[in-house]
């Protein structure tokens, strides 16, 4: 009986450690990358300067205080959908709600990897749901190409060194890198319900685009855009939660915005937790039912 009982006990145990063990796996994934010298800005825009007004001691304490100037759509950035359709949120319109959401990732980055110029087809959102099922109301989906790895070099993240204008003489663009097709944008319109769209590229609308469809298309529907997004190999395909918090500024087209994602528990859910504890449970029963006879 005192074996049984200690096999009890020790099952006990081991649930008991599997349980914090599970429950430690929640993973932080940063989405933005820091405001420094080398935040890269849109051909045009304006850098990010930033000024130290006082640093040092002050004979009674030590004080520091900076200012920082930029352009609105500089390094990971918020589209408010008023930047590209008139008469919708700006900034502080955004709703709160809308600021944090399922993360989906759709990846492209195959395909990006042979064609600077790829685009997200209505195609790659169609097989992405074949595998993982149905994009999820309130959702924000990036957009992963891999173009993280080439950020800051400008020259290889825009597919040009000019940072005073994205077009030539002729009017064409310079820009080459991945984005989202109009026809895909608006599928997602149709179809589902989104609250933004992000890509790890400078712009939603891919470097050729003179048009700027995607923006558009998004845009009027108030769906807001994320650009610049770091760090999106790190993100999981699902089972994350997205928060895109920009600085509140009143009537802005764009800001910065403080991006991360929080990746639910890995290999285990509350359905799985609560079916190994009715097990042992069970388990426990039959051991006690076996003591008593
Ligand atoms: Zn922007």
């Amino acid at each position: 009986m005192i074996l049984m009982l200690s096999i009890t006990v020790a099952f006990q145990f081991c649930f008991v450690f599997v349980s914090c063990d599970h429950g430690d796996k929640n993973v932080i994934i940063d989405l933005s990358y820091s405001y420094d010298e080398e935040t890269l800005f849109w051909p045009g825009s304006d850098r990010f300067v930033h000024t130290i007004v006082q640093r040092g001691p002050t004979g009674v304490f030590w004080y520091e205080s900076n200012k920082f100037e930029m352009g609105e759509h500089s390094g990971t950035h918020i589209d408010a959908p008023s930047h590209f359709s008139e008469g919708k949120q700006r900034i502080h319109d955004i709703p709160k709600e809308h600021l944090f959401g399922p993360g989906i990732k759709v990846d492209i980055s195959e395909k990006a990897s042979i064609n600077s110029d790829a685009l997200l087809e209505v195609e790659d959102l169609k097989s992405w749901e074949e595998e993982n099922g149905i994009i999820p109301n309130g959702a924000i989906l990036m957009v992963f190409t891999d173009w993280g790895r080439f950020y800051p070099n400008r020259t290889a993240y825009f597919g040009s060194d000019r940072n005073d204008s994205f077009t030539d003489e002729n009017g064409k663009s310079l820009l080459h890198f991945p984005g989202v097709s109009p026809e895909a944008a608006n599928w997602l319109i149709i179809n589902r319900d989104v609250v933004g769209v992000g890509i790890d590229t400078p712009s939603i609308d891919y470097g050729p685009s003179l048009t700027f469809s995607a923006h558009v298309k998004l845009y009027e529907q108030n769906i807001y855009g994320l650009e610049n997004v770091a760090n999106l190999d790190q993100l999981p395909t699902t089972g994350s939660t997205v928060y895109a918090l920009p600085i509140k500024i009143k009537d802005g087209s764009g800001a910065p915005v403080r991006l991360f994602a929080v990746a639910d528990d890995v290999g285990t859910n509350s359905a799985e937790s609560m079916a190994f504890s009715l097990f042992i449970l069970q388990l426990d029963c039959l051991l006690l039912l076996m003591m008593s006879v």
